[in-house]
């Protein structure tokens, strides 16, 4: 809740009506269909609930009335060329060959949807830089698409923004050091793929499913969550919550970002039984955290697959905590374990008190952590990478007129 009394929540966020590329599908399930038929529902439901003042909401929704700031523009060409390969993009701007416009797994392309892909990271783009120059915590009410591959989508990702918003921002000396932290249920490979070697670039992925990706790496830090090792319930979600409290904070420090890109996953909802309140103080958790060390935060929607109704008020969760966070933390604020109760944080002369979750499962966690590739593997890795690059470029001007048709198409 919103306490009236309080300074106002400064959180921003950014929607475009053109996300979703007029894809709409069912309400529940793991489809290719929930993941864009939600970013509408989420805004709205934002909006209906009154979370996030309509001045703070970056969005081209007439339901706002002009009250709102523009949407952002799509993402530019280049940024998307230093990730992915020539042929994919190319694919993803036309939509031939068909196979490889629709590898992430949508039954159809079209013009609407390919549009949306870039808005989708422009909007990342856009949440990111001012997260960056405001030194606070913003939003983008699209994906992260992390399961995106160099030359191909995976897992209903196609265009992997958080990488190459990430870059992007190194690239323009916006920041030194990018982390992308990612928290949903599966495995965060594509990001770990691209990103293999660049050493400005840190993928943390702690989840409960493996998704194929390469092992540890001077920048890739993977480790998998043994859900099964607890019952449903409050120990299991304990669990959950001490592997992350266990291994964020020292790699916050080690990488020391300055910008945390937040892949705020849903899925272990309906993926690992992990209770809705235990991924609201997960969140909490998250944005205390970066916000106590000084470490800017954009997180997006990512993975969940309940019924529409229950999803929605899941990813509100992420909205709502990043309110109390802007309230109630400031940096150099310290961050204590030491509450009984699982699910109740709160701020006490200077500290945020956070529950003890190691101590209420009373046992060592379970996780693991696969072994980490070798220098040699890794610079074997980056060459076969660029080689992928060079093998799958395409004259510029060819690309470069793909891309331009797509926005001379009216939708
Ligand atoms: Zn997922």
């Amino acid at each position: 809740m919103v306490n009236p009394g309080m300074a106002q929540p400064r959180q921003e966020i950014w929607y475009h009506t053109g996300y979703p590329g007029g894809v709409v599908g069912p309400g529940s399930g793991v489809s290719a269909l929930t993941g864009p038929t939600k970013m509408p529902a989420v805004f709205e439901a934002i909006w209906r609930n009154r979370l996030i003042d309509p001045e703070k909401i970056h969005t081209d929704s007439p339901a706002l009335k002009k009250k709102s700031p523009p949407a952002a523009p799509p993402i530019d060409l280049e940024s998307l060329r230093e990730v992915h390969t020539d042929r994919y993009l190319k694919a993803l701007f036309t939509g031939e060959p068909r196979c490889l416009a629709t590898s992430q797994g949508l039954p159809t392309w079209n013009e609407n949807i390919a549009r949306g892909w870039l808005l989708n990271v422009g909007g990342l783009y856009a949440a990111s830089k001012a997260a960056l120059y405001k030194k606070t915590i913003t939003g983008n009410l699209g994906h992260g698409y992390h399961h995106a591959t160099v030359n191909r989508g995976m897992g209903f990702c196609t265009i992997n923004g958080l990488v190459v918003v990430a870059q992007k921002i190194i690239r323009e000396a916006k920041a030194k050091r990018v982390m992308i932290l990612d928290l949903d249920h599966h495995e965060g490979n594509g990001t770990a793929e691209s990103i293999i070697g660049e050493s400005s670039i840190w993928n943390v992925s702690i989840y409960g499913s493996y998704m194929g990706g390469p092992p540890s790496a001077g920048n890739n830090h993977v480790f998998q969550i043994r859900h099964d090792a607890f019952e449903q319930g409050t120990k299991r979600d304990a669990h959950y919550l001490a592997v992350i409290s266990e291994i964020l904070p020292s790699l916050i420090r080690l990488q020391n970002p300055d910008l945390v890109l937040y892949q705020a996953g849903m899925d272990p909802f309906d993926g690992a039984g992990i209770s809705n309140e235990a991924l609201a103080i997960r969140d909490a958790y998250v944005f205390s955290l970066c916000r106590s060390m000084g470490k800017p935060v954009t997180w997006v929607l990512a993975g969940g697959y309940a019924d529409m109704e229950t999803l929605v008020e899941l990813h509100l969760g992420t909205v709502r905590k990043a309110n109390e966070v802007l309230m109630k933390v400031k940096a150099g604020d310290r961050i204590k374990h030491r509450e009984r109760k699982p699910y109740s944080w709160f701020p006490q002369n200077g500290a945020i008190c956070f529950p003890d979750w190691k101590s209420l499962i009373k046992e060592t966690l379970h996780w693991n952590e696969p072994p980490s590739m070798s220098n040699s593997q890794i610079q074997e890795f980056v060459a076969l990478r660029d080689q992928l690059h060079r093998e799958e470029q395409l004259p510029k001007d060819e690309i470069a007129s793909a891309y331009r048709r797509l926005f001379s198409i009216k939708p």
